[in-house]
């Protein structure tokens, strides 16, 4: 009897045991079911009965499809057999049930494994084809009648591979299908890893794959990746954090504050509407769609883990759902990503974002035969949107040396890159960079690629955004030219020339101007306050997706383009540009445009400065240690910086600086107002990966 106490306490720990057992149990079904109603959402039983009905027709007695061919290793089976067991699984699905489809799923998977198809792409190996069985097995578990035991057995085993730490986004998808695997098995051990790699990459890795410092985002080295491979990594980190939430794995709130800034701050800031700005999708800005954000799934997803931010999810969701306009909750915005050489400038009626590059980043990357022709995308693109889609699925018939923006050379015919090296090649330019306090900025890229030579400067306020260029110089053979843009072409275009307004109506027509003082097209207004000659033409282009994307069709496209470009000539030696963005404005409004706010104090080799009188702001880009004197104030500086000055003449005027080429650690500004005494100031500037974060100095 004396050890009856302890007979007790056994049978308590064995009953705790089994609780928990039966705890854990129920954990790994509550996470599979929510990966099953996640795959079975936004499913069209009609759409999904038509396509079963004709890959059952075809499927043959040996459980393969004549059209595919599976010496280069076709994925598009597994889609096949997923959508049929979709079909088999749903219960408002005619092929609900089917003892049939059931059959040709069994043969499809057998026929498979027999197969065993290698990719030479091991992104199929890895991550693809165990994703893809991950999802087929867990939809079979929701069938009246399952998949053999053993068939599944054999299917984890093709699905278990090793995972790779460290690797961002493709982490991300790893721990995917490990996560897929241990709800399929009930495997502690898969589960805790899954767990682990789901979460690992949310972390700020400085300078490696993944979320930087300033909250933009590397892949494939220092490539800004924000929605290419940051698109992959949010969204598997989003679903992981969604599956577990409320479980005992859920995502810990320091990874949750990370997924969520980067989601709010930088992601969901880059699509103007439900498009995406076409500087953020690297390479997958040659896949037909990809400007599409599609992002309202994983919007609804984040609403559940992070309620905090709701109203902005709420706000977020309904734009990209078209529900409310482009504009909607849109507050002004100004970042310069300076790990990333992106700007992003927002207004509610308008996004107008910068991409570049430098010695201290990767060009955008040429890969895998995907982005054949991109070579200029990183060259200062500017993407101007204001209702969405100004560029969407235009890239088959883009004229790829007038990238929005870029200055160039005007080849006869688009060339990929020379250079045999993929996957980015580093910038050749340390002056590269930008300065913001929020809501105004600046960005500067001092080009020399592909012989071409230019400084290239943005100036950014709420109406307006200056664009100037300075030093531009080439003896290449080719024409050089400074793109404005070149979109969808919506309706009419006028310009202000000499001579009075004329209109580009419906005839398709390439026209050049002398001296235009401004041109107008889509609500957006163009002004060139110096003598310029531009080409503006708005003929149909053509092309197909597959001479940018050889995973792409060949059938051709056809679309008319608005294309306007400065032409500075052959060999231009020391050339400059300057034209001023209006992104919200009525054609009627373009004549008594009140530009006089904006003056352009210098726009030479070494110093690009504008005054705005409207807003009281100067910016300035000292390209070399100099001075500045404007509206009473002289400014001058020992080393090479951007600088902002607020309520400039004023005793409260206030002053930004930062460093494009995040070498220099102090700087001595002096500034002399009127005829008090000259003020001198030692700025130190941020260092390690803060370097080119910009600097209230007083
Ligand atoms: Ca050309």
């Amino acid at each position: 009897m004396k050890n009856q106490p302890y007979k007790i306490l056994l049978v308590l720990c064995l009953l705790v045991a089994g609780n928990q057992l039966f705890a854990q149990e129920a954990v790994f079904d509550t996470i599979m079911n929510r990966i099953h109603q996640d795959l079975q959402s936004h499913t069209n039983d009609k759409k999904l009965a038509e396509a079963v009905a004709k890959t059952n027709a075809t499927l043959d007695l040996q459980g393969a499809w004549p059209d595919l061919h599976y010496t280069n290793h076709e994925f598009t089976h597994l889609e096949r057999i997923i959508d049929m067991a979709a079909a088999y699984t749903r219960p408002n699905n005619k092929w609900y049930g089917n003892e049939n489809i059931r059959q040709k799923i069994v043969l499809g998977l057998q026929s498979w494994l027999e197969k065993n198809p290698k990719h030479r792409n091991w992104w199929f190996n890895e991550i693809s084809y165990p994703q893809q069985i991950g999802q087929l097995l867990i939809t079979m578990r929701y069938a009246k009648t399952p998949l053999p035991q053993a068939l599944e057995q054999q299917l984890v085993a093709r699905m278990t591979r090793k995972l790779n730490p460290g690797d961002g986004a493709n982490t991300s998808d790893e721990a995917l299908h490990y996560l897929y695997r241990a709800c399929i098995t009930h495997n502690q051990a898969t589960m805790d890893s899954a767990v682990t790699y789901s979460f690992e990459p949310v972390s700020v890795r400085d300078d490696e794959g993944g979320p930087q410092v300033d909250n933009s985002f590397y892949q494939h080295g220092k490539q800004q990746a924000i929605a290419s491979y940051g698109r992959v990594w949010i969204g598997n980190s989003i679903s992981a954090a969604y599956y577990l939430r409320g479980t005992t794995y859920a995502m810990p709130a320091d990874k949750l504050a990370i997924l969520s800034s980067y989601f709010k701050d930088t992601y969901l800031k880059t699509i103007r509407g439900n498009f995406y700005d076409f500087n953020v999708r690297g390479r997958g800005i040659s896949r037909k769609d990809s400007m599409m954000s599609s992002m309202s799934n994983t919007i609804a997803k984040v609403q559940l883990i992070d309620p905090a931010n709701n109203d902005y999810w709420n706000a977020a969701y309904l734009r990209v759902s078209g529900k409310r306009l482009p504009s909607y909750a849109v507050t002004p915005l100004h970042t310069h990503y300076w790990k990333s050489n992106y700007t992003l400038h927002l207004r509610p009626n308008y996004s107008f974002n910068v991409q570049a590059n430098s010695t201290r980043t990767l060009r955008t990357e040429r890969g895998n035969n995907e982005n054949i022709l991109g070579k200029f995308l990183p060259d200062g693109a500017t993407n101007i949107q204001r209702r969405g889609p100004e560029y969407a699925n235009i890239m088959p018939l883009w004229e790829w040396d007038k990238i929005p923006g870029t200055t160039s050379r005007d080849y006869a015919t688009d060339e990929g890159s020379t250079v045999q090296k993929e996957w980015g090649i580093p910038g050749t330019t340390a002056f590269a960079g930008g300065l913001s306090d929020s809501i105004y900025g600046i960005s500067v890229y001092q080009l020399a690629y592909d012989s071409v030579k230019a400084n290239k400067a943005w100036f950014f306020f709420d109406k307006e955004i200056v664009c100037l260029g300075s030093g531009i110089t080439s003896i290449s053979p080719e024409p050089i030219t400074t793109t404005v843009n070149q979109c969808w072409l919506q309706e009419n275009i006028a310009v202000g020339s000499q001579k009075d307004k004329t209109n580009l109506q419906k005839e398709q027509t390439v026209e050049q101007y002398s001296n235009p003082k401004w041109a107008w097209h889509d609500s957006i207004g163009y002004f060139f306050p110096t003598a310029t000659n531009v080409q503006i033409s708005n003929t149909t282009q053509s092309g197909n997706w597959n001479h940018i994307n050889n995973f792409q069709t060949k059938d051709t496209v056809r679309g008319d383009v608005f294309k306007m470009c400065i032409n500075h000539g052959n060999q231009p030696a020391s050339a400059t540009y300057a034209y001023i963005v209006v992104p919200s404005i009525g054609e009627g409004e373009m004549k008594k445009y009140a530009l006089s706010t904006i003056n352009i104090l210098q726009n030479s080799d070494t110093l690009q400065a504008i005054l705005h009188t409207g807003l009281n702001i100067a910016q300035i880009a000292f390209y070399r240690p100099g001075q500045l004197v404007c509206n009473g104030i002289r400014i001058q500086v020992n080393q090479p910086c951007l600088l902002m000055v607020k309520n400039i003449g004023k005793p409260n005027f206030s002053m930004h600086i930062a460093d494009p080429t995040q070498t220099i650690t102090e700087l001595q500004v002096a500034v002399q107002q009127q005829k008090a005494k000259t003020k001198n100031i030692v700025v130190k500037l941020p260092s390690g990966s803060y370097a080119g974060q910009t600097v209230r100095a007083f």
